[in-house]
């Protein structure tokens, strides 16, 4: 983008009328906006983007005008400065884009339908109507819409609809309130609709392919979400109505729309009666999280695209916040801190990575921007910190206050800072600053130095990484009472190692509860210490453990082979969150060997010990009033047999295939792409092939497909592979918004891997026109990333991407990425020796 002034600057919105006619058949749409605002210049500036604008009237005079593609702009000269109203003609073509105005499809008994669907974040509201597309130019709208309507059809927006007249749907104006935030939706729909005590009406919409029931779960968590935020926040919520509404094709996860938030439809349907527990859990934070977002991020918007993270870091914390009022049996904390913590600290030790808060301003850029583990986890993570600071009083108190004075305006990180930090009397936003304006965090190394405690800061690096001496304000939270709570210096002596140890009674420890974003390298004897009386640690802890001892063995600080023997005394743990990080830690040593070799079937021998007791304990079906913590457990166990061929789990694994042969989807969903998987893997045919990829086609249910997508990209048939490889492209069996799973699945498929990377390689330029202009497109970098491990496939990516690195918003991406997979190629080649001898040694 050529220039790079706000177009707020020259012309201020503050009423649109906005009129829309879209024929589905021909696939156009005809619009004519209306704009009334303030021209701050006579050269005034307007977004549109891929619009043939026929006409441009200011004031009811025709005035000239320019396209200018590059700046996404139509440049108008008026007459004068001052209040003016634009009257803007224009056509559009209605894409398959997934951005601005796009169809959805799917079938409902064999009948292709579709649902046209709106989305606008980040800059794509320019696309559907001419705008000032920035999150300050905030206005009120009024739209009319007219499509080619067919009976039973229903059509949702920002609003409710208060006339039709000649076929054109009129809805109530909108508050104040950005572009992006925009939305409508029509075609053939169901819906459930509830309403909160205070009398807002909430409701879930759906495509009739689904069954009614589905529409339940969602219902009742958006509702109580609603109640929740409104005593939370002390603020009612703005608008009449919150309906949420799943979208057969949807690019993101879920869209905060003012008033009409659009989901994926695994993130918002879900059969009552068979579905697995974590996919609830992940429903409902998803609702959640949109919910939060209804008062920060719609109510009061970040004043420009830098601060993204206010949104979503904020809406990430909210999402567990509100869910563990909700259901608080779930324990959903435990889960923030394997998802959340786990991707952020990963994510952010690599060198390269984004801050939290970045300077911004091309669009494709800003799309780059959504880094999840940065803006989402991470920024979630500095959040939680500020709210274990400042305590819940008070950051009620202070959110109170800041919708109170930015309500349908605008701010920024430091508005909010000076909100929490007057209710809790704290400097808040200088503790901040050093985590969102600074990349990475930091590894606190515990050490005995010459008898004395003593901690030390340094930037933590998984892979090469550059030491610019940055120093982050820690919030320690010791159990020893000699650390200071904010840790601001290079180092510090606590006292006494002997004596501090027998005043406290316990171990040392630092990050009690890992709220804070750093890990700890203790040296031999703390570290022996803490191991000694490891029973006595919370499941939350154990975890932290694990998690710290996998980072610092990625980073090399420490070896695998010494983690190695630590494992098989977490095996036993009743608690998801232990086996969660216990078998990430020991996924991880997959990396270091070969397939088919004698260290693998060492290594599965190690699985096979490890999952052995719980696989007996637990088996595959779920017990009456079983715990949660068995429920979600299960699924490790189950896994980690697979993977070590353990005979008996196979077999029975088998076994239920064959009693449920007649009605897959009905076996229990929490086991159930664990049947699919080994069937395919081990009793596969082109005829199973076939039936479970008709299977997909047809069904509605996103979890079965999920499992589906699992098993059969897990084929060890070249010609299935290939076979797979060929739907890729073909959008009635494959639709683009998943296709990044079956990527990946052929690509982490030993047998598949080849073909997978062959075909991203030479149908990039396909992929980029059919997903390129949407957020998620980079992660396909990622993906790859994540899965490479030797030097060959090391020179094959930079020989592939290099070149691209120049393209806008793939430069970071792709810089990363070499060093995530060049780190990984490093470590295997100094540690794999030691690790395949620990391993060796530890099994029985
Ligand atoms: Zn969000």
């Amino acid at each position: 983008m050529a220039e790079l002034t706000h177009f707020y600057q020259t012309f201020q919105p503050t009423h649109y009328d906005v009129y829309l006619d879209i024929d589905r058949a021909a696939k156009t749409i005809t619009g004519k906006t209306t704009i009334t605002g303030s021209a701050q210049t006579s050269a005034i500036a307007i977004h549109q983007k891929d619009l043939a604008v026929a006409a441009v009237q200011a004031d009811g005079q025709a005035v000239p005008f320019t396209i200018d593609a590059a700046a996404e702009a139509i440049r108008i000269e008026l007459a004068k400065v001052g209040q003016t109203t634009l009257t803007i003609e224009y056509t559009a073509p209605l894409t398959d884009s997934m951005m601005g105005i796009y169809p959805s499809y799917y079938e409902v008994a064999g009948v292709k339908k579709q649902i046209i669907g709106t989305q606008f974040e980040t800059t794509a509201a320019r696309q559907a109507f001419p705008c000032v597309d920035e999150p300050e130019a905030k206005a009120t709208f009024d739209l009319a819409i007219k499509f080619d309507e067919r009976p039973g059809e229903t059509i949702l927006a920002n609003m409710p609809e208060n006339r039709v007249a000649d076929g054109v749907h009129y809805f109530d104006t909108t508050v104040r309130m950005s572009t992006y935030l925009v939305a409508f939706a029509f075609g053939e729909l169901q819906s459930k609709i509830t309403t909160t005590k205070s009398g807002v009406k909430v409701g879930v919409f759906g495509t009739k392919a689904h069954q009614a029931n589905e529409l339940d779960f969602a219902l009742d968590i958006a509702k109580r979400s609603i109640e929740f935020y409104e005593d939370f926040y002390q603020t009612p919520y703005p608008l009449p109505h919150s309906w949420q509404l799943a979208l057969p094709d949807f690019s993101a996860g879920a869209m905060e729309n003012w008033g009409l938030v659009t989901y994926r439809e695994a993130y918002l349907l879900l059969d009552p009666d068979n579905t697995a527990l974590d996919t609830k859990q992940r429903v409902a934070t998803v609702i959640a999280h949109e919910l939060a977002h209804q008062w920060f991020g719609d109510l009061v918007t970040m004043k420009w695209w830098d601060d993204l993270w206010l949104n979503e870091s904020f809406a990430n914390m909210m999402e567990y916040v509100a869910t563990d009022a909700l259901e608080p049996d779930w324990h959903i904390w435990e889960s923030f801190q394997t998802s959340e913590a786990a991707a952020a600290l990963q994510r952010d030790a690599t060198d390269g990575v984004q801050s939290v808060h970045v300077q911004v301003e091309d669009p494709a850029e800003i799309d780059a921007l959504f880094d999840s583990a940065i803006v989402y986890a991470k920024g979630a993570r500095m959040l939680v910190m500020a709210r274990a600071l400042v305590g819940d009083d008070a950051l009620r108190a202070g959110l109170k206050n800041y919708f109170a004075a930015h309500q349908f305006g605008n701010a920024t990180g430091a508005d909010l800072w000076a909100a929490l930090g007057a209710a809790a009397q704290l400097d808040v936003g200088a503790i901040m600053n050093s985590w969102l304006e600074q990349p990475g965090y930091p590894v606190v190394t515990a050490a005995v130095v010459d008898g004395q405690l003593t901690l030390t800061q340094q930037q933590f690096f998984v892979g090469e990484g550059q030491e610019v001496g940055r120093q982050w304000q820690i919030p320690l939270n010791s159990n020893y009472a000699a650390a200071p709570a904010i840790f601001k210096d290079k180092t510090v002596t606590l006292g006494n190692y002997t004596e501090l140890r027998a005043a406290n009674g316990k171990p040392f420890r630092l990050n009690v509860g890992n709220e804070s974003h750093f890990i700890v390298k203790y040296d031999q004897t703390l570290l022996a210490d803490i191991l000694a009386n490891v029973t006595d640690l919370t499941a939350i802890d154990q975890l932290q453990l694990l998690q710290d001892l996998r980072l610092l063995a990625e980073s090399g600080q420490i070896s695998y082979a010494t983690v190695v023997p630590l494992l098989p005394r977490f095996a036993n743990s009743h608690s998801k969150v232990v086996n969660e990080a216990l078998y990430q830690v020991a996924g991880n040593l997959k990396k270091f060997v070969v397939p088919d070799s004698a260290e693998e079937k060492s290594l599965k021998a190690f699985f096979d010990q490890l999952s052995a007791e719980q696989v007996a304990r637990l088996g595959w079906v779920a017990q009456a009033n079983e715990s949660n913590d068995d429920q979600l457990t299960r699924p490790y166990v189950l896994n980690a047999a697979l993977y070590a061929e353990n005979k008996a789990t196979i077999t029975a694994a088998h076994e239920l295939f064959t009693t449920n042969r007649d009605h897959l989807a009905a076996l229990s969903a929490a086991v159930r792409v664990f049947v699919l998987t080994n069937e395919v893997k081990h009793f596969g045919s082109a005829e199973l092939f076939t039936e479970l990829l008709q299977a997909y086609r047809q069904s509605a249910d996103a979890s079965y497909k999920a499992d589906i997508c699992a098993a059969l990209t897990s084929t060890p048939d070249a010609a299935l592979i290939a076979q797979l490889i060929e739907k890729f492209e073909d959008a009635t069996t494959i639709k683009p918004q998943d296709l990044r799973a079956w990527f990946r699945g052929v690509l982490a498929n030993h047998d598949g891997q080849q073909a997978a990377w062959d075909w991203i390689r030479n149908e990039w330029g396909w992929l980029e026109a059919t997903v390129g202009g949407d957020m998620e497109f980079t992660t396909y970098i990622t993906v790859i990333a994540g899965i490479f491990r030797t030097p060959a496939r090391l020179a094959e990516f930079k020989a592939f991407f290099e070149p691209k690195i120049n393209t806008p918003g793939l430069t970071r991406e792709i810089t990363m990425d070499i060093k995530v997979i060049a780190s990984r190629v490093d470590l295997i080649a100094q540690e794999q020796a030691a690790v395949n001898t620990a391993v060796a040694e530890v099994i029985k």
